[in-house]
């Protein structure tokens, strides 16, 4: 798979983004700072500026799409996002798979739990993309598509479970019982980068 699949990935993402940012800004002004919308706005723009066709291989622009993250981004999301991004371009698959691509979703989900320590049930994005990438890895016998329909369907499960939760990491724990009750801003938007990842991946 070359670098171009993967960036029509990262574009459909940035414009859900993009069309959603106030949505996911207003989200984080309930239990956060009222930044998550525009933060990752910022940071998907100069993702979406780069050119997938300059780049040698799909794991390479990966990489530097995580790295633009991790500078442009800021906050918590910044490095969790292009951490994400940069294991999943370092695990990425030379030849095309469900297996190849399973295995890089499972790398950048380790790279986010290692570097955010968050477990399921802490109301974070951790929530949506671990059964994501669990129902990815139940359905890879039936194909790629299968595979990123099923992990689109569990993100958006995790998500919606997000919003009793009382926060145990990030900003919105600050909150304490007050945090239940508000979906958590990056559940919701890491949904956008799976259901993305469903419309284009294949
Ligand atoms: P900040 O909290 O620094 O303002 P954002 O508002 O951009 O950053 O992102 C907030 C989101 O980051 C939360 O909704 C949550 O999903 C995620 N998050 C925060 N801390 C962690 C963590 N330790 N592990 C995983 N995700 C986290
Ligand atoms: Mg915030």
């Amino acid at each position: 798979m070359g670098a171009e699949k993967v960036g029509a990935w990262l574009a459909d993402f940035a414009e859900q983004i993009r069309e959603n940012a106030a949505m996911l800004t207003d989200l984080d002004r309930q239990i956060g700072d009222a930044d998550h919308g525009s933060n990752m706005d910022r940071g998907m723009k100069a993702v979406a500026a780069l050119s997938p066709a300059a780049f040698a291989d799909a794991g390479a622009y990966l990489k530097k799409a995580g790295m633009t993250l991790v500078s442009t981004v800021g906050g918590a999301s910044g490095p969790l996002y292009g951490t994400f991004l940069m294991r999943v371009g370092g695990a990425w698959p030379a030849e095309e798979s469900a297996e190849g691509i399973g295995a890089a979703l499972r790398a950048g989900l380790e790279g986010i739990v290692q570097r955010g320590k968050a477990e399921v049930g802490d109301k974070t994005m951790v929530d949506a993309l671990a059964p994501a990438v669990a129902a990815y890895d139940a359905a890879v016998g039936q194909g790629t598509q299968a595979a990123l329909d099923a992990a689109a369907a569990a993100c958006a499960q995790g998500r919606n479970s997000t919003t009793p939760l009382v926060a145990r990491k990030g900003r919105a724990s600050y909150l304490g019982e007050r945090s239940a009750g508000t979906q958590d801003p990056g559940a919701t938007s890491v949904t956008m980068l799976i259901e993305a990842a469903a419309r284009t991946l294949a």
